[in-house]
Formats: C-alpha cells, structure tokens, sequence
C-alpha cells in the first residue's frame, strides 16, 4: 500500500491560496522582461503566465507571495510589494 505524503505541484489550484499571502505580493513590470520564463519555472504553484516579453503576470487567487518568481527574474522586473499596494498588473 502506497502512501501519499506531498501534494502535488500546482496543487494551490484546487485551494485559493492566495488569501495565506500576509505581507508582500509579487509585482510583473513588464518593462524589461526578456521572456526566459525563469518566474514560470520556479513558481511552486505553477501560475505565472505568459509568453511575449512583458506580458507575464501571475494569479494573485492563488499566489502564496513566496518571492521566487522575483528573486529569478534576471531582468529584476518583478518586485516583491506591499501587500496593500494597489495592482494593476
Ligand atoms: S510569489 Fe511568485 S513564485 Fe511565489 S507563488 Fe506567487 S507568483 Fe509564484
Ligand atoms: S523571469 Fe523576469 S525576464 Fe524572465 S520571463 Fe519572468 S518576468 Fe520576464
């Protein structure tokens, strides 16, 4: 008998995380985005998106605020905000 002890990745799709964010969001500039999708490859809920330079952006229902996404971006065109701050992104 196998037992599950992880979830899978993505799982915060099934679960609107985003209301465990407390202080910091992630922030998409789309201003100098050069399209490696590093934020794409290192989000543990898998819901960052897009494709063309400085179209990424994230779902914010189920973004934890863990700040990898930021902390990747090589262009530095992610910042990690207070939560409070308004987002048009
Ligand atoms: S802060 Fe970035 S990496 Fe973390 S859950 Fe949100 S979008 Fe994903
Ligand atoms: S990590 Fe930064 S430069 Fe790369 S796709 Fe994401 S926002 Fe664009």
């Amino acid at each position: 008998m196998r037992i599950k002890l992880t979830a899978e990745p993505g799982s915060a799709r099934n679960n609107k995380t985003g209301s465990w964010r407390v202080e910091r969001r992630p922030q998409f500039l789309q201003k100098n985005c050069s399209a490696c999708r590093m934020c794409i490859l290192v989000c543990p809920e898998g819901i960052v998106s897009g494709k063309e330079k400085n179209s990424f952006k994230t779902d914010y229902l189920y973004c934890k605020g863990c700040g990898l996404c930021a902390a990747v971006c090589p262009k530095k065109d992610i910042e990690m905000v207070p939560e409070e701050t308004e987002s048009k992104k």
